[in-house]
């Protein structure tokens, strides 16, 4: 039987970043996927000359580790930066208004009434919270103030991340603002001294794509030589062999098994709980208590002349207490000009996510119903759109809730005796593209430290020089 240094099951973005990370390490890698294409949640296609993202649209980086990445996978030709003008707004008294991006504008914004703004002052003086658990409304309250809550966190919350600010757990979900309190004691001062430490190595914050939208940095990665690329491979059992691991999976009735070494679940955390099944029910009950929340993507196209607003910015995001369905809006015409045909616009909408998740199981004229009120009210659109489309995720994104670092910590205690096996997906590390190539990064040098122990052959030190983001990352 063949045996395989690392195999990577589950060929999205987090087991693909991970595999190109394994293979410049020069260990032999091989990423099964079950679907008969990669990416996972991540496509691309087109529609009437429209250019839709069914998942992830767009990267958002502050790291410089990302750079490295960037060019180690070829993609700095194809990354294509958002246009400047990339302010967000949310929606306040039936307005939308621009959300504040610095702590100066937090005291001129009229999302926040005056006691508000005042009460910001106090904020340096309020001691360091203990709870690890402790909600993102429970940091916010205590650190800002409850109107921050519901006017500014909730709406980024149940938007981008799908998820209840009332359960989000704070440590796991905020991970760089709750650090600036454990470390500095305050939000405010912590992020002033942080910048002045940073200042002139900081990485520059950007926003980016690339040519032909998010699918060209899951077939960049896919094409690469340095790792093979099975699709249409079902992992449905592991076994514990001498030297590793035995993985079988199933391709239209036939089985095709495989020993390795080190074998990365990059699945979600529901089918990593039934593989591990038999070899740990503890770990396999651990992670099926992690949720995930539905949520539909409502692309629409229009003639630009039939949209009032000027769509001077990235889209808006919307308080539970709006008066709409959606979650929010992105004017991604607006921030990548390839992406709608000439005099036209691409407004795409969210459904769904944890705060009302029966509204992503509509159909798709159901969709539309949802999404239009809020279009010709807020936009001014008038009539259809010329274009509609509907991506449905039953269960798009984990939901880091109650206490979630408990729940990964056990697990992480438990798999020390399944020796070579790891975990990659998006329910750790944090689920955006920015945070998924971070993660992998760091776990190949967890999962290189691993194989040196295995098998005596791999050098730590040989390694990470010849994986150049992570060499400069230490
Ligand atoms: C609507 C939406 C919008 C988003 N927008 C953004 C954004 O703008 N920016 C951003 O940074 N992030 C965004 N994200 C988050 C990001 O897209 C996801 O976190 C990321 O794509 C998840 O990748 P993954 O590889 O962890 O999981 P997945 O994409 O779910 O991949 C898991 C893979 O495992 C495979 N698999 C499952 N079972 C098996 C098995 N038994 N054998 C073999 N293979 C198996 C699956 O087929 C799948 O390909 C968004 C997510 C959603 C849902």
């Amino acid at each position: 039987m063949s045996e395989l240094d690392a195999l990577v099951v589950g060929g999205g973005v987090s087991g693909l970043v991970l595999a190109h990370y394994l293979a410049e390490t020069g260990l032999a890698v091989e990423v099964w996927e079950r679907d008969g294409r990669v990416g996972g949640k991540i496509k691309t296609i087109s529609k009437q000359g429209y250019r839709l993202d069914n998942a992830a649209s767009m990267v958002m980086n502050f790291q410089r580790e990302l750079d490295g990445f960037i060019d180690s996978a070829s993609l700095t030709a194809s990354k294509r930066g958002r246009s400047s003008n990339n302010q967000r707004y949310i929606l306040h008294a039936g307005r939308l208004q621009p959300a504040p991006a610095s702590i100066g504008s937090l005291f001129n914004t009229p999302l926040l009434s005056t006691r508000a703004k005042l009460r910001l002052l106090a904020e340096p003086l309020i001691i360091r919270g203990t709870d690890p658990h402790e909600s993102v409304a429970d940091f916010v309250t205590r650190r800002l103030g409850q109107e921050f809550v519901s006017k500014v966190f909730e709406p980024y919350l149940s938007g981008p991340l799908a998820s209840d600010v009332e359960r989000a757990e704070a440590w796991s979900t905020m991970p760089r603002l709750t650090a600036l309190e454990q470390r500095y004691g305050s939000l405010a001062l912590g992020a002033l001294l942080r910048r002045l430490k940073r200042r002139g190595t900081a990485a520059r914050p950007e926003v980016f794509s690339f040519a032909g939208g998010m699918q060209t940095l899951i077939e960049s990665l896919a094409e690469r030589r340095g790792f093979a690329v099975r699709t249409g491979m079902a992992v449905v059992e592991l076994r514990r062999v001498k030297k590793g691991w035995n993985v079988r999976a199933e391709n239209d009735g036939v089985t095709t098994s495989l020993n390795c070494r080190q074998l990365v679940l990059c699945t979600p955390a529901y089918t990593a709980a039934s593989l591990l099944q038999i070899l740990d029910p503890e770990i396999s009950r651990l992670l099926k208590t992690i949720d995930y929340a539905p949520v539909s993507v409502v692309h629409t196209g229009f003639e630009r002349a039939r949209i009032n607003h000027p769509l001077d910015g990235s889209g808006f995001l919307l308080p539970a207490n709006g008066g709409y369905l959606p979650n929010g809006c992105l004017w991604i015409s607006s921030q990548f000009s390839d992406r709608a045909p000439t005099d036209r616009v691409l407004l795409t909408s969210y459904l769904g996510g944890a705060r009302n998740p029966t509204a992503a199981n509509c159909c798709e004229n159901r969709c539309l119903h949802a999404v239009m009120p809020m279009l010709r009210e807020l936009l001014g659109a008038r009539g259809d759109p010329e274009m509609l489309h509907v991506a449905r995720h039953r269960r798009a994104l984990p939901l880091y809730h109650d206490d979630y670092s408990r729940r990964l910590a056990a697990i992480g205690e438990r798999l020390e005796f399944l020796p070579g096996v790891h975990l990659g997906a998006n329910y750790i590390g944090g689920v955006s593209i920015r945070d998924r190539i971070l993660y992998a990064n760091r776990l190949t040098a967890r999962i290189l430290h691993r194989h040196k122990q295995m098998s005596g052959t791999a050098d730590l030190e040989t390694a990470f020089e010849l994986v150049p983001a992570m060499a400069a990352a230490r």
